[in-house]
């Protein structure tokens, strides 16, 4: 969908669909490069990564598994509240393996640094994180992330994958929704 089609819900338009996809090429060229010789297992978290996964994974150019999982971090509206709920685990162990988690976006950090510490304890040999987007709070919690694609402000965003109320995830862009759609 492009924007023509949600100009009166969202404020702006703060990344473009060029910005993103230079983004991954330059992501994945990195990924490429820090992986050379090791196995590669990409940990997609749904819904959001959903974008991410198939964009990174198809710039990446080598092999690589892809698997996914699906917590819950948000009881409701748009603040997280710290409490994480494994709703789909991954279908294969992950003993030895070099996990990289693709994320849409690190807000509060909590989420990610829940869902790091619990693939550590499979005993998995490596786990990193990809996050398209980071907002200002994720530096206030413990959690490293490798691969950032953009610094943005602390406001609510959609699209690439991010919804609100489960729309506006097939936006190519992401853009900040207008506060009178949720407020
Ligand atoms: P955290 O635990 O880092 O605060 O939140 C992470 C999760 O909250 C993300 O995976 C995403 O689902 C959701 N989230 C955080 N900020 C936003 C936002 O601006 N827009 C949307 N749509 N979801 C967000």
């Amino acid at each position: 969908m492009d924007l023509a089609g949600v100009e009166k819900d969202i404020e702006r338009v703060i990344v473009t669909e060029d910005e993103l996809q230079a983004k991954i090429i330059e992501l994945a060229a990195r990924v490429d490069k820090d992986y050379e010789g090791r196995d590669l297992l990409l940990i997609g978290v749904l819904k959001g990564a959903v974008m991410a996964m198939a964009d990174l994974s198809r710039a990446l150019q080598r092999h690589v598994e892809m698997d996914w999982m699906a917590v819950s971090s948000y009881g409701s509206g748009t603040k997280s509240s710290g409490v994480v709920r494994i709703l789909k685990d991954l279908d294969r162990d992950i003993t030895g393996r070099n996990v990289l988690i693709v994320e849409d976006i690190v807000d509060s950090g909590l989420t990610l640094s829940w869902l790091k510490a619990n693939l550590e304890s499979r005993g998995v040999g490596s786990v990193e994180i990809l996050s398209i987007l980071r907002k200002p709070d994720a530096a206030k919690v413990e959690v490293s992330v490798k691969y950032v694609g953009f610094e943005i402000p602390p406001d609510f965003v959609v699209g690439y994958g991010l919804d609100f109320d489960e729309k506006y995830r097939n936006l190519p862009f992401i853009a900040v929704l207008a506060k009178h759609m949720y407020s």
